[in-house]
Formats: C-alpha cells, sequence, structure tokens
C-alpha cells in the first residue's frame, strides 16, 4: 500500500515534499493511480474532452496537419503525444489528419506515457488505426526532427510544490504525520496524513512569480517544478529543428495565490491527502508561469486561449453539423458535447490551451481572438 511506503519514508526520513507525495500516489509502479488501472471514462474516476467528444481529437489532428503543412510537409516529422491516457485523442486525430494527402507517410507517431496499464490500453485504442505507433518515456530521448507535441491534462498532473509565506519569508510547505483522531473511528496507533510547514525555501523562492512575491504571511502559491522541466525539453528541441507544443489544461490565465491540489475518485473530491494512490491528484496550471518560462527559453508563445474560443473558432460547429447529418439520431447528444466542451460554466472558460513555437511559424490556428 502506497500509504505504509509513505508512512514508513516520513517515520524515518521526516516530512516529504507535496511533489514526493504525488509522485508516489500516482506512479508508483505497483500501486500508484495511474501506473495500476485505467481512470479515464464516465465509468471510471473522471473524464477529458476527446472522451467527451471525437471532435477534439479531430480538430488536434487536423492543427497537427496544418503545422507539417506549414514547416514545409518535411519527412521525418514525428507527431508527439504527452500523457495520451486511453489513446482516444490520437486516434480521432489521426482519422482526421489523414485526409492531408502525404501527411500520415511523413510522420511518425510517438506517445510519451509512463503508466504500463495505460500503454497496453492505448496499443489497443491505436491498433485499428494501424499507424506504426512508438512509445518513449521521456521527450527528451525521441529522435530529433521536426515536431508537433500536444498534452491534454498531462501538465496538471505534474508534480507540485507549495510555497507558504511565513513571518516574511517563503517556505516549503510538506507532508508529515499527526496521530488519527481516534473519535473518527480510526483504530489506534495509526497516523494521517497532514501538512506541515516545512524550512525556508532559500534560493527556490525565486520560483515564486515576481508579481506574488511579497504576498502577505499566510498566503500560499503552488510552484511547478515539471512544467519548467517541459519546457527546456522544448526549447532543447527546437533549438535546431521546427516544433510547436500545444498544451491544454486547467487553470487560471494568471498566477494566482492558493492551493488548488486537488484529489477526484469516481469524479468526487476527495481530502488530498487521503489514501494516496486511490484518487488522481492534480493541481491548476499557472499559464502566466508557463508562458513566460517558454520566453525566457526563447519559445514564441501564443494563448491562453479559452477552450471554448478555440474549438469557435476552429469551426467546431461546421464539424457538429456535418456529424448531425449523418447520424441524425445523435443530434442532442453532439449539441450535448458542444456544450460541454464550450459553455464558460462547462470546460470553455477554466480550459485553456498554450502554444509554445520555434521561431519562425505562422500563428497556430484557433489563437486569434485570444
Ligand atoms: N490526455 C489524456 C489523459 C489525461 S490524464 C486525456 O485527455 O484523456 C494524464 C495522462 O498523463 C495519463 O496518461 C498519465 O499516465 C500521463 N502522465 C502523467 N505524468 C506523466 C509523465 N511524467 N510522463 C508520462 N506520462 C505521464
Amino acid at each position: 500500500m502506497i500509504a505504509d511506503t509513505l508512512r514508513d519514508r516520513i517515520r524515518s526520513g521526516g516530512p516529504i515534499s507535496i511533489a514526493a507525495f504525488m509522485t508516489e500516489a500516482l506512479f508508483d509502479p505497483r500501486h500508484g493511480f495511474y501506473a495500476t488501472k485505467d481512470p479515464i471514462g464516465a465509468g471510471a474516476d473522471f473524464i477529458t474532452a476527446p472522451e467527451i467528444s471525437q471532435m477534439f481529437g479531430e480538430l488536434i489532428g487536423l492543427v497537427a496537419a496544418q503545422t507539417w503543412l506549414d514547416m514545409g510537409r518535411p519527412d521525418g516529422f514525428k507527431l508527439i503525444e504527452m500523457g495520451p491516457g486511453r489513446g482516444t485523442m490520437m486516434s480521432d486525430a489521426l482519422r482526421a489528419a489523414r485526409t492531408v494527402p502525404g501527411f500520415m507517410d511523413a510522420t511518425e507517431i510517438v506517445l510519451i506515457e509512463a503508466s504500463a496499464a495505460l500503454k497496453a490500453v492505448q496499443a489497443q485504442t491505436l491498433g485499428p488505426s494501424g499507424a506504426q505507433i512508438r512509445w518513449i518515456d521521456r521527450l527528451d530521448a525521441v529522435a530529433p526532427g521536426p515536431s508537433f507535441i500536444v498534452g491534454n491534462e498531462f501538465l496538471d498532473c505534474l508534480p507540485v510544490r507549495q510555497a507558504l509565506r511565513h513571518k516574511g519569508e517563503w517556505h516549503e510547505r510538506l507532508v508529515g504525520l499527526a496521530p488519527t483522531d481516534k473519535s473518527a473511528g480510526k483504530s489506534a496507533g495509526e497516523s494521517e496524513f497532514v501538512f506541515v510547514l516545512g524550512p525556508p525555501l532559500g534560493q527556490d523562492a525565486d520560483l515564486v512569480p515576481a508579481r506574488l512575491q511579497d504576498a502577505d504571511d499566510g498566503a500560499l502559491v503552488e510552484l511547478r517544478p515539471g512544467d519548467r522541466q517541459v519546457v527546456d525539453q522544448l526549447a532543447e528541441r527546437f533549438s535546431d529543428q521546427p516544433g510547436r507544443a500545444l498544451f491544454i489544461d486547467y487553470g487560471p490565465a494568471t498566477s494566482e495565490i492558493g492551493d488548488t491540489l486537488q484529489a477526484i475518485r469516481a469524479h468526487k473530491k476527495q481530502p488530498p491527502l487521503q489514501e494516496p494512490g486511490t484518487a488522481d491528484l492534480t493541481a491548476r496550471v499557472d499559464f502566466e508561469s508557463l508562458i513566460q518560462a517558454g520566453r525566457s527559453a526563447g519559445l514564441t508563445s501564443h494563448g491562453p486561449q479559452t477552450q471554448g474560443r478555440w474549438l469557435t473558432e476552429l469551426g467546431l460547429e461546421a464539424r457538429a453539423a456535418v456529424l448531425s447529418q449523418s447520424q441524425p439520431g445523435k443530434r442532442s447528444e453532439i449539441a450535448r458535447q458542444i456544450w460541454r466542451l464550450t459553455d464558460t460554466e462547462q470546460m470553455g472558460e477554466l480550459f485553456k490551451l498554450v502554444c509554445l513555437d520555434s521561431a519562425d511559424l505562422p500563428p497556430p490556428p484557433g489563437f486569434s481572438a485570444g
């Protein structure tokens, strides 16, 4: 059990960072949330845009093909997906991109996936596509070449750290142990995970967004070292080869104060430190910091653009009209999919897109009214 492993670790070495807790809970190879099962879908733990509607992946596929055209139809083009989940988005994307003559012959598909269980699901989903697919563990291990990289709800599950302002200094917030409250019906001698104030961040205090540096005591800011790592890998890759990376995720357009760590199990929230390994742990993406990191690494950025506007600009309605015509029985289902993906109270506004490009690419489709 992950909880036992983490308890032992904290007992022997003291409190651990939230990033360490998340890594273990999500990716422990034997019991981790992603490592062991397929958590995505209506009957599972959470649902994502490509699982809501095939149109989402189709539009991603057309953007990938457009990027290939914009690059001058290079051979050895790589279509790379980070965190492909069930493989649904790639499957829909390939069906659409295939309609662009020459694209499939020029393209190699690469999936970057940490979970063995999900790799198996991806192989099954994508088998019928007939496409040659390669799984590679890390972006920096993918062979060089022009590329389009996409990640939907990938950045949100990268481990975060939390910084707490305490007596005029930034401290790391850690996970420790406290005796379980026996009145809550738990057995004596057990302990539960609690947040504790850790040591000052020292140099890492620079990771707190500049605008929030002087926040009042008690303020909490999330740091996303994983995003920076991804940005650095993109900058390295795009330094001598054309490339475009498109990330879709949930979070505010500007860096904010506040604890957004959340655990979702069977579509319901549970306390984030409860029963690690049984729930998806994510935190909101900080799009302002992501874009800033991209720019300082020399990338060209576009967005954040809201998912609703992006889909609308790309012609979601027109695609829906064609689908509804060929399947009249599904007309209301398709209308409902559009509503879920684009309505401001649904995914339309909270979910946003950021594009990080190498120099000299025309702007990506869908970002004009950003
Ligand atoms: N993109 C999919 C799945 C989102 S869930 C969809 O929209 O439905 C997050 C996905 O990222 C899962 O497939 C998870 O296993 C994968 N993942 C998370 N962190 C990863 C990492 N560091 N390296 C590779 N894959 C990772």
